[in-house]
């Protein structure tokens, strides 16, 4: 498969499931960046206990043990912005988990970002713009950011 046909699958794969995020929280959604001092500091509060804490910790683990298991196949977890392919010695340099803005979300989509597009923005606002014009141009054309977006879940 060509590197657009994986990405074809992959968006239609993301439609899907954003889709379900959008009915379920009216279109309110929370995204949330997790950049590598961000997951030291996720672990270390479901260490000390904190089921949020505990919660985000075991999705991002699996996140990436679905970057490990795919990358040993044809068709590897790629960046959410760029065409790079994820695998055990090229993980993504930071998480995105997006889901419905309510209470105990039952719906959920998680995105690695490479170091390279990390990099390409000057701060977490800014990749948070471009994530969430990724969303609108790919998936959900009316999405819309509710100021601040630096606060935890400002962007909807
Ligand atoms: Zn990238």
């Amino acid at each position: 498969m060509t590197g657009e046909a994986k990405r074809k699958r992959s968006i239609q794969a993301l439609q899907d499931r954003l889709e379900d995020i959008h009915a379920e929280g009216q279109g309110v959604w929370q995204i949330s960046i997790y950049g590598l001092d961000a997951v030291v500091e996720v672990m270390a509060a479901a260490l000390a206990g904190s089921k949020t804490a505990t919660g985000i910790a075991l999705a991002l683990e699996h996140l990436s043990q679905g970057v490990i298991r795919s990358g040993r196949t044809a068709e590897p977890v790629m960046c959410l912005l760029c065409d790079s392919a994820f695998k055990q010695e090229r993980m993504p340099a930071a998480w995105i988990l997006v889901h419905a803005r309510r209470d105990d979300p039952t719906h959920a989509a998680g995105h690695g970002v490479c170091s390279n597009c990390l990099h390409r923005y000057p701060d977490m606002n800014a990749l948070g713009i471009a994530i969430t014009d990724y969303y609108r141009a790919n998936a959900i054309s009316d999405l819309r950011l509710l100021p601040p977006i630096s606060e935890p879940g400002g962007i909807a």
